[in-house]
Parts: C-alpha cells; structure tokens; sequence
C-alpha cells in the first residue's frame, strides 16, 4: 500500500484544518479511518458519512447519545470521550493521523498516535510547544514518522529536504503580519476586527493567534522541536501576501524558499503523499498577476508575542507550557467578548513571569503547569 493509501484517523474533523483534510483525502482516494469532533456532532455524524469512516469519535461525551442516534443504520461506528480519541488515534486500522484539533486538548491522541508508530501529521502546533522535547523523543523511541501541516514548518521541511542540519544558517519563518499590521493603535481593535485575516481562512483562536502574532511565537517554538534548529537560529520575517511560506538560509548565502497559494490543502496532501509532489487540487501562484512579493522586519513593540516566544523557549522546562496555556485562556476570553485585544499580550507576559523554572519536566509537569495556569486564569 502506498503512503497516500493508507486509512486516515483526523482528529478534529469537523474544523478548518479538518475539512480541508477530508477534501483532500478524497481527491487523493485515501479510506478514511475515523472522524472525531468536540461537540459538533451533526457535522461529526455527516462527514463520517459521507466519508465513510469506519469510527466517528465526539470528545465530549454528552453528545454520545446523540452521534449513535445519527449515525444508526449507517454502519460507521459511534464513540466519546477522551479515550476513544486516544484510540483512534492509535489503531491498527489506520496507518496516518491528521492531528487537527485546536489547542492543548490534542495531546494525549498525538501522543497516542506517535506511540503507535503512525504517520502523524501535525497540524495542532500547541502540543509540540507544551511538550517538543517529550513528543520528539517518543516519535524517534517508537519509530513514528512526524510530518509538518502548518504551511511554514511544511515549507522548511522541503527546503530542508537532501540537506544537513549543519548546512543551515537560519530558518526564516514568514508571516503575513495579521490585519493589523499597519494599526497603530492595538487597544482599541474589536474582536470583529480580529476575525477578518486578511490572506488566509482558519478557525478562529488561530485566526486572533495571527493577528496578535502568537501564532509566529509558537510557530518558533514549533520550528525548533521540528527542525532541531536552536530559536537563535530562527527568524521571523512579514510577507503580507503569504505566497512564500517560509525560507531556508544555508551557511553559503544561497536561501530556498517554498511558494505557494495560501490554501492549506498543499500542505496537508503534502503531509499526505510525501515524499511525492502528487496531482493536487490547488493551482500554482499566477506570479504575473501578482503585484508585488514585498518583505519587512516584525514590530516587536507593537507585538511583544514573538519576543516572549523566545523568552519561553530560552527558560525552557515548563515556560512554553505556561505561554500556550495563558495565550489560549486569554484567546478564549477575547473571543468571548470580554477585555482588549492587548490583554492577550499582558496576561501571557504576566504568565510567564510568574512561571517556576524547571530543567526538564516530566509529561506530568507539564500536564500540572497547565492546569495551573487555567485555573488561576479562570479564578
Ligand atoms: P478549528 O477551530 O477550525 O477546529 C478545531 C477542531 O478541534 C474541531 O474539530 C473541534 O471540534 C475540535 N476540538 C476543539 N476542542 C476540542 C477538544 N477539547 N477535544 C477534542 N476536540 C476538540 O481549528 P483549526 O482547524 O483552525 O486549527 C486546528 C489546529 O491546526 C490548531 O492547532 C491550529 O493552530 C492548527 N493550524 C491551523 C491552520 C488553519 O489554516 N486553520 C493552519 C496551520 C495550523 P468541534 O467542531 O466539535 O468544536
């Protein structure tokens, strides 16, 4: 069986990163394994269907009742909670695993999946922020073959590809800069505002994460556990068209860049197919019609996020834990109406000011830091 055969488990179905997935699963022929979802269980319920997946798993196990109802007479498999996500991630039936669930909550199944020595896709970057060091180690102990989905890492992957970690000189991650890239004034932004990327389409705590520029910050943290590449070796650079998704700058001043379409269906059937450029269902940038590629320097003090990034990665142990917790608890708070597109930047500031050093935490430690910094955000 082919790499691009093999039946897919994608975690988190039912969002962006997941129907963009199953778009491409079935432009490729790929048999879809399992589907799994929060709590969208009508959306789980049709595209386990219309896929025909084998399992349909809802994390949340308030709505089992409701997917088994859905899904009777269909012949796809119901299942809830935690450890059935966990499953899925880890049967003999599938052979790769889109990690697309959004936030920390993914990372018992990526776990799951690395452990059962799948092709893990990943696309849910904050596990590997909490947890890269433990993640990477579990990957090469049990001989999992971890592939990039966020455009950026993918980029770099095949800019990497035929050459030595000593050849590098940098990594340069490219961002489009967010819709307030030319705001002066951050304080004021509404939620709204925020939602309105202005080059990519995405689920919404990413969608705030690019516009306060955190989604860069974990995206260093991201590159570094992918690449084996310390942060001092990674730079940020705005390319607000999001045409080149990230560059490689080798030791002999020749840099590779990868260009695409800023549509996430190339990266995630690249994860797919590697290490084949197969027939996809996105057509190469038309570069006469663009007007111009245009590149310039990140405004760290209007957004403190990336150099917090590397504060958290230069403390180490529990700090990006403690960076990604606090940024998803003010994310959610934002997205909830409550407080200024700024508090997100004061309360991961504050987070990580507060965070205890620790050399090298257990999954434990990790799992505890987390727990700890919600708990005093949502008191
Ligand atoms: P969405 O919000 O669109 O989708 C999130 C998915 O995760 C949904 O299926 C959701 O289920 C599920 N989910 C949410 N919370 C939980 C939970 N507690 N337990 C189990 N499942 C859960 O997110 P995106 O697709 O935008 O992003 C997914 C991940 O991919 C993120 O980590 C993001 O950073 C990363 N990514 C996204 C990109 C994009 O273009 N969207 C690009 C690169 C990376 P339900 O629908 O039931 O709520």
């Amino acid at each position: 069986m082919s790499a691009a055969s093999r039946p897919l488990t994608i975690l988190g179905a039912t969002g962006s990163i997941g129907v963009s997935t199953l778009s491409v699963a079935a432009h490729l022929g790929i048999p879809v394994h399992a589907v799994t979802a929060n709590r969208k269980v009508d959306e789980l319920a049709a595209l386990a269907i219309q896929h025909r997946a084998a399992v349909a798993v809802v994390a949340d196990e308030d709505g089992y009742t409701e997917l088994k109802r859905l899904l009777a007479g269909t012949g796809v498999v119901a299942e809830a909670g935690a450890q059935a996500l966990c499953a899925v991630a880890a049967d003999p039936g599938c052979g790769a695993v889109v990690t697309a669930i959004v936030g920390a909550a993914g990372l018992h199944p990526t776990l799951a999946a690395i452990r059962a020595g799948k092709r893990v896709c990943i696309a849910n970057k904050e596990p590997l922020v909490m947890a890269g060091a433990l993640i990477m180690g579990e990957a090469a102990r049990c001989g999992a073959t971890i592939l990039p989905v966020d455009s950026e890492h993918s980029a770099i992957f095949q800019c990497l590809e035929g050459h030595r970690p000593d050849e590098v000189a940098e990594l340069v991650l490219t961002a489009s800069g967010g819709p307030f890239r030319t705001v002066a004034d951050l304080g004021a932004v509404t939620r709204e505002q925020a939602l309105r990327h202005p080059t990519w389409t995405m689920g919404p705590k990413i969608t705030i994460d690019s516009a306060t520029l955190m989604n860069k910050s974990l995206e260093i943290i991201e590159a570094r556990w992918l690449f084996g590449v310390g942060v001092e070796r990674i730079r940020v650079l705005i390319h607000p068209q999001s045409v080149v998704h990230s560059m490689v700058a080798y030791r002999d001043g020749s840099v590779m860049a990868q260009l695409g379409r800023p549509d996430m269906r190339t990266p995630i059937q690249y994860a797919l197919t590697w290490p084949r450029h197969d027939s996809g269902q996105v057509a190469a940038p038309d570069f006469a019609a663009l007007a111009a590629l245009t590149f310039e320097a990140p405004d760290t003090a209007r957004f403190p996020s990336l150099d917090m990034a590397y504060a958290a990665a230069r403390a180490g142990g529990i700090a990006p834990a403690v960076m990604n917790a606090a940024n998803e608890m003010a994310v959610a708070r934002f997205l909830a109406g409550h407080g200024r597109f700024t508090d997100i930047f004061t309360t991961v500031e504050r987070a990580l000011g507060d965070a205890p050093s620790l050399g090298e935490p257990s999954l434990d430690d990790i799992i505890a830091a987390d727990a700890e910094v919600r708990r005093r955000l949502a008191g």
